[in-house]
């Protein structure tokens, strides 16, 4: 059985177990990789990326009154309100809360529900949990209340969700990829106009390895926040409305060093996005090999938002031959690096980066070895 499958049955079960009865509808989505283009999408830039094959699914049933009850197999307890809440709880729930209340905003408030997740995303490490979750919850909300809408207007409503109820001010390249991906390809996704293009990724000659630093320094989220500001200035200083109008030409007129830098990050990523999609399309994906280190120090040096587990990875990674290229995948501070390597070569690109890594931080990486593939199951109503 595939992996959504194999999650749709969990929740299914999960649900009969919790409440007696069966779900009246699930829904199963995808965490995502980011072949390249990081920091880009909240400058209405480029970004490459693909699912994987990690899911999360949730089952559900509407209610006749206004209750909600949730639970989710990776948290202990389950959750219950007496109606959906106006501002957010503090903890896993605001990520369903805040997806239903969109979908209220725009449609009407419906009944309360009860719902079930079952994931096998690992949880802040880089790979989209939360939009899996938000995407798999909008579209089994959806379902069971009969409305349809189509999938752009979904990751919209679901990255408005997270940046109005969550808080968490994320662009929408994640719940994007969890509805429109497509299995062998990653996605060029240009942020500013929301157009976007499926491009193939290599056959099972390469994998895709993330290694997973298991590290998330305390910084990350206000790093965030003070790297959107800093591109902003900068835009601002060009008379630009975002850094994606802005060339390498331009970085001279930026008087404060930091925001060129930051700028300097932002231009040549996207460049290497554009440039990574081409070498996919033209089936000479070991061209991705420059283009990933380059990221990689792109990331380290000019935005300054990578650390010494993510740079200790990169660099094991860089002294392998069966290494195509690798670079700090996600925002930064921790999170995954993502290695793609000849796949006969894997277990040894594994082994090497283990030792060389413990030895390092005392610690071993956790290895994903992932797959691209389709976004969010169609919804079925049971
Ligand atoms: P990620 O990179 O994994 O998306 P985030 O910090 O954006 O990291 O989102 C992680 C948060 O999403 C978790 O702290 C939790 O609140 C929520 N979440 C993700 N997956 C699940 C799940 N399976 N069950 C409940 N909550 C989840
Ligand atoms: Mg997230």
């Amino acid at each position: 059985m595939s992996a959504p499958h194999q999650l749709d049955q969990r929740a299914r079960n999960a649900f009969r177990e919790a409440f007696g009865y069966p779900p009246g509808s699930v829904a199963v989505a995808p965490g995502r990789m980011n072949i390249v283009g990081e920091h880009t999408d909240y400058n209405q830039g480029f970004v490459l990326p693909a699912a994987i094959d990690r899911h999360t699914a949730v089952a559900l049933r509407l209610r006749r009154d206004v209750r909600i009850a949730l639970s989710s197999d990776r948290y202990g307890g389950s959750i219950a309100l007496e109606r959906l809440p106006p501002r957010r709880q503090g903890n896993w729930a605001d990520y369903v809360l805040g997806v239903a209340r969109e979908i209220g905003n725009r449609f009407g408030e419906g009944p309360g529900f009860e719902a079930v997740v079952a994931s096998d995303v690992p949880v802040g490490a880089g790979l989209s949990s939360s939009g899996a979750l938000e995407v798999a919850l909008a579209v089994a909300l959806l379902a069971a209340r009969g409305i349809e809408m189509a999938p752009l207007k979904i990751a919209q409503l679901c990255q408005t969700g997270e940046n109005e109820f969550v808080g968490a001010q994320t662009g929408i390249m994640d719940q994007f990829t969890a509805l429109k991906a497509r299995g062998g390809n990653a996605i060029l996704l240009d942020c500013r106009s929301l157009e976007d293009e499926y491009v193939p990724l290599p056959g099972g000659q390469l994998t895709w390895l993330l290694a997973d630093t298991r590290v998330r320094h305390e910084l990350a989220s206000s790093a965030y926040n003070q790297r959107r500001i800093e591109c902003e200035a900068a835009a601002r200083e060009l008379g630009l409305t975002s850094l994606r109008e802005a060339s390498v030409d331009d970085l001279e007129r930026i008087a404060d060093p930091v925001q060129r830098h930051r700028a300097r990050h932002v231009i040549t990523e996207n460049a290497r996005v554009l440039s990574a999609a081409d070498s996919l399309r033209r089936r000479v994906p070991r061209g991705l090999g420059p283009i990933l280190y380059a990221s990689h120090e792109s990331l380290r040096l000019d935005f300054a938002v990578s650390c010494r587990e993510l740079d200790c990875l990169v660099e094991l990674a860089a002294g392998m031959p069966q290494v195509i290229g690798a670079r700090m995948m996600g925002g930064g501070f921790g999170g995954c690096a993502l290695v793609l390597v000849e796949s006969t070569g894997t277990d040894d690109v594994e082994q090497h980066l283990s030792q060389g890594y413990a030895e390092e931080f005392h610690r071993s990486p956790q290895f994903y070895r992932v797959r691209a593939v389709d976004g969010v199951m169609p919804e079925r109503v049971a």
